[in-house]
C-alpha cells in the first residue's frame, strides 16, 4: 500500500525528530526528510545486524525488495539459523524487504534481533518463524512504536506484532494470509489492537487542513 509522501514525510519527521534529538546536533529540515523518502536507495541498503543470543554481528546488503546476492543469502542462513537445532533457512523476501526499509530509514543503527527461524519442536505448526517468514528485532534508540506503526502502515500481507515487555517488534510475511496485528502482553496476544487500527486511519484531508491556515 504506496502512501501518499506527505503523509509519510510527516511521519518520518516524527521519527527522525526523536532520532536527532539523540544523535545529532542540527534538527533536520523537513524538506530533506521528504527528499528523503520520496526517492529510493539507488542500490542495495547496508544492514547492520547484532544476534542479541548468540552477540554475533553481521554486515549485509539487502536489495529494498528484500532480494540478496548469493554470498548475502548465505550468511543470513547462517546468522538467522534457528537457535535450538541449527538448522538454516531463507528468510522470506518480502520479509527482508521490510528488513531493508527500516534499515534504509535508519542507517547506521544497527538492528538488533531476538529470533528469526525457529523450528524446534515447541514451535507451533502454524507459527510463521517455522516457515522462515519472520524476524523479531528491536533498533537502539528508536520507538518500537514508530517502527511498528510504520511497517503496519505501509505493507499488506503481513503479520505485525508489539512486544513493549520483551521490548521487540515481530514482523512476518503472510501474503496468503489475513493481515494480523497484536500485543503480547501478560502471557497473552491481543489482537486488533488499537495502535494498529490508528496506524492505518489514513484521513488525507485532515492532514492537509493541518497546514492550512484559519482565516483571520
Ligand atoms: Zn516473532
Amino acid at each position: 500500500m504506496p502512501l501518499p509522501i506527505v503523509l509519510k514525510a510527516k511521519l518520518m519527521a516524527s521519527a527522525m525528530a526523536g532520532w536527532t534529538a539523540a544523535a545529532a546536533p542540527i534538527p533536520v529540515p523537513a524538506e530533506a526528510v521528504a527528499t528523503l523518502v520520496a526517492g529510493h536507495s539507488a542500490g542495495p541498503v547496508a544492514v547492520d545486524l547484532y544476534d542479541e543470543n548468540d552477540h554475533q554481528k553481521g554486515e549485509v546488503a539487502i536489495w529494498r525488495d528484500g532480494s540478496t546476492d548469493s554470498d548475502t543469502a548465505d550468511q543470513l542462513r547462517l546468522l538467522f539459523r534457528c537457535r535450538r537445532t541449527h538448522r538454516e533457512a531463507t528468510i522470506s523476501q518480502a520479509t527482508l524487504a521490510m528488513l531493508a526499509d527500516v534499515a534504509d530509514q535508519y542507517q547506521g543503527k544497527t538492528i538488533e534481533y531476538v529470533s528469526a527461524y525457529r523450528v524446534g519442536r515447541e514451535e507451533s505448526a502454524t507459527s510463521p518463524h517455522r516457515r522462515a517468514s519472520a524476524i523479531d528485532f528491536r533498533i537502539r534508540g528508536v520507538q518500537l512504536r514508530t517502527i511498528r506503526d510504520h511497517l503496519w502502515r505501509t505493507y499488506t500481507g503481513v503479520g505485525v506484532g508489539w512486544y513493549p515487555e520483551g521490548q521487540y517488534i515481530h514482523i512476518d510475511s503472510r501474503p496468503q494470509l489475513h493481515d494480523t496485528s497484536w500485543t503480547f502482553l501478560h502471557g497473552n496476544n491481543r489482537y486488533n489492537p488499537y495502535w494498529a487500527e490508528l496506524a492505518r486511519r489514513i484521513e488525507v484531508p485532515d492532514q492537509v487542513a493541518v497546514h492550512q491556515r484559519p482565516p483571520s
